[in-house]
């Protein structure tokens, strides 16, 4: 039985961070995913669960994890799912646990599984995001003008600290990582974080290199967000189930050792392809529009840009 449960537990982990992989490695992200026809079969039904306090977790629907704070009079909605369908499916499952209007959106980076469901965003509301979260949507928009309404309405650099109607929240960018403009927003009140699609298990995290994202920065951006408020217990994630502290620590430490392994694996002299073969790197599918590089071979090039 523990067997049967611990597998249903991994695959919850590793089938959205499959499907992510298809959509984002193979060049389906943001314009692509705009277009309905491409969903084949129909998603899962939204569902929410309570995480903790006025913090609630989304699952289901097309695209990644979305969370909302239910703030005094308004929700606040972090990430917006990938069609118009499932973002207003989303609303509406909202509304029957916290029956307030949407006040603001947060995004927490570009990607079209976390922003293109706002094409079905039917009023005025504050969406805030990094600044270059905002440059990064703008090729996407302006090959889709009437998307312009998705862009953010109000950007930040570094940090953007404020109070939500009662409930403190701090914004964090500690430079690119997963794209250049990952934001981490920390609700300290309720000792967790909402970190976009920092967070992966069972399979290799995402950089995406075309939005300047960052192995090193990466690491440095888990590890910062580790220290910046210890406090914190619980991190929340676009494509991974609720982690605790030591589930990112063993992430960092993870990365270390496979950089560590490539890094010494250059020193002898092996080629890039006999250490993508060592790590077993399967070549992309037949068809894929895009070829993004693999995690090894990132981390090869930013160990050769170090040099
Ligand atoms: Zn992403």
């Amino acid at each position: 039985m523990r067997n049967s449960s611990l597998q249903r537990a991994i695959l919850r982990v590793v089938i959205p961070s499959v499907l992510l992989a298809m959509v984002s490695i193979y060049g389906l992200a943001v314009t692509a995913a705009l277009r309905p026809a491409q969903q084949s079969s129909s998603p899962p039904p939204i569902s929410i669960e309570k995480v903790k306090d006025n913090v609630y977790i989304i699952r289901g629907g097309s695209g990644a994890n979305c969370f909302f704070i239910a703030g005094k009079k308004t929700n606040l909605l972090v990430d917006a799912k990938m069609t118009p369908e499932s973002f207003k499916e989303m609303l509406s499952e909202i509304q029957k646990i916290s029956p307030r209007p949407l006040g603001m959106i947060i995004l927490t980076h570009s990607d079209g599984d976390h922003v293109n469901g706002l094409g079905g965003l039917q009023e005025k509301v504050k969406i805030l995001s990094h600044r270059r979260t905002y440059e990064e949507m703008l090729p996407a928009v302006e090959q889709t003008p009437e998307l312009k309404d998705i862009l953010p309405t109000d950007t930040y650099e570094g940090s953007r600290l404020f109070d939500f109607e009662g409930t403190r929240l701090e914004l964090k960018n500690f430079g690119p990582a997963h794209t250049s403009g990952d934001t981490i927003i920390f609700v300290p009140g309720s000792r967790l974080a909402i970190a976009g699609d920092l967070m992966f298990y069972g399979r290799d995290p995402l950089i995406h290199k075309h939005k300047n994202g960052s192995f090193y920065g990466y690491l440095k951006t888990l590890q910062a967000m580790l220290d910046y408020r210890p406090e914190v217990e619980i991190f929340l994630s676009g494509h991974a189930e609720p982690a605790g502290r030591a589930e990112v620590a063993g992430l960092i430490a993870s990365l270390k050792e496979k950089e560590a392994k490539i890094r010494e694996m250059m020193e002898q002299g092996r080629t890039l392809d006999e250490i993508k073969e060592a790590f077993g790197v399967q070549p992309p599918p037949a068809g894929a529009r895009v070829r993004r590089p693999s995690l090894v071979e990132i981390i090869y090039q930013e160990i050769l840009d170090k040099k």
